[in-house]
C-alpha cells in the first residue's frame, strides 16, 4: 500500500523530528539532509510537490551555543531556538543547493491556523513557493509560542500544514518503523501494524508505551495527527526516517511502515 500511496500523491508533506535529523553527537547531520534532499529531488523530477516540516532548531542551537545547554529559563530556550533555526535552515539550504533547488522558511504558531486571513495567506504562500519549485521548510515559531498559542509538537503542525495546503499524503518520520501493538522499545516481540483503517478501533487493540504516554508526544501524538489528516482525506504514513535512502525504499516497497488509509483507499 505504501508504494501506491506515494505513487498516487502529487503533493506530499514530510515531517522530520530531531531524532531523525541529528547524529549521535546531537548535531544536525548534514549527510542525512543531503541524502534526503537527493531523494526529494528525484520525487520533484517525477512531478511531485514537497513541503517539509522540520524540527531540530533546538538541537542546532545547542551545537552553536553549547554554553547555554544548562539554561532552563524559557526565554533562553526560545533564544536558543532562534539561533538554531538559522543553523537548521542553513543546513537545509546547503543540502538542496547542488540540485538548484531553493528552500523557504515558514514559521507558524497555533494562532495562525485559527485566523482565517492568516491561514489564507499561508496557503497562498505555500502554493506560490511549490509552484516555483521551492521547498517550504515549516517549523513552529518558538519565539512567540508561549503555551496558550503553542501547537506543541511538529506531528500536529505537519497535519495542520498538510490540511491547509490540501496535500495528498502526509509522511511522519520517527525512530521506529511505524505503529506497533505495543512499545517496540520495551517489547522486542511487538508487531508492526502495516495498515490502519480505523484509528479509534486500532487504539483499543494496542498499548502505548510508558515513555510516550497519551497527550505528551510520542506515538499517541502521531495517531492524533494521522486522525486529523484522515478526516480531511489525507492518507498518512508513519515510517522510520533513519533507514538508508528511506524515500526510495518506501517507494519501492522495500521498507515497511504504517499506512493510515482514507475512505478512498478502503
Ligand atoms: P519522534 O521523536 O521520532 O517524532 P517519538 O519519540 O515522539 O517520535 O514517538 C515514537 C516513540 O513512541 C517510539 O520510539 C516508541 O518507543 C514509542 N511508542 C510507545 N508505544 C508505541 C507503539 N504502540 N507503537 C510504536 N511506538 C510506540
Amino acid at each position: 500500500m505504501i508504494p501506491q500511496l506515494i505513487a498516487d500523491a502529487r503533493k506530499i508533506v514530510f515531517k522530520l523530528g530531531s531524532n531523525t535529523l541529528a547524529d549521535k553527537e546531537g548535531r544536525i547531520n548534514p549527510v542525512f539532509l543531503e541524502e534526503f534532499a537527493d531523494q526529494t529531488t528525484e520525487l520533484i523530477k517525477k512531478g511531485k510537490q514537497i513541503a517539509i516540516v522540520s524540527s531540530g532548531a533546538q538541537v542546532a542551537g545547542l551545537s552553536t551555543m553549547d554554553k547555554w545547554a544548562r539554561k532552563r529559563d524559557i526565554h533562553y530556550r526560545q533564544a536558543l531556538c532562534a539561533v538554531g533555526q538559522v543553523e537548521l535552515m542553513g543546513a537545509w539550504k546547503r543540502a538542496f543547493e547542488k540540485h538548484g533547488i531553493y528552500v523557504a522558511q515558514i514559521l507558524l504558531t497555533g494562532d495562525d491556523f485559527n485566523d482565517s486571513i492568516r491561514a489564507l495567506n499561508m496557503r497562498n504562500t505555500l502554493f506560490t513557493l511549490v509552484d516555483e519549485r521551492i521547498i517550504p521548510i515549516i517549523n513552529e515559531n518558538d519565539t512567540v509560542s508561549v503555551d496558550e498559542i503553542k501547537i506543541g509538537d511538529n506531528d500536529t503542525l505537519a497535519a495542520q500544514s498538510a490540511i491547509l495546503w490540501s496535500a495528498d499524503l502526509l509522511v511522519l518520520f520517527s525512530d521506529i518503523d511505524g505503529l506497533y501493538n505495543k512499545n517496540p522499545k520495551e517489547h522486542p516481540d511487538a508487531k508492526l501494524i502495516t495498515e490502519v483503517r480505523d484509528i479509534e478501533v486500532i487504539k483499543k487493540t494496542i498499548t502505548i508505551g510508558n515513555a510516550n504516554s497519551f497527550g505528551t508526544g510520542g506515538i499517541a501524538t502521531k495517531l492524533e495527527a494521522a486522525k486529523r489528516a484522515i478526516s480531511y482525506d489525507i492518507p498518512t504514513i508513519i515510517a522510520n526516517g533513519s533507514r538508508p535512502r528511506v524515500l526510495e525504499a518506501l517507494s519501492a516497497g522495500k521498507q515497511s511502515g504504517t499506512a493510515f488509509l482514507t475512505q478512498r483507499e478502503l
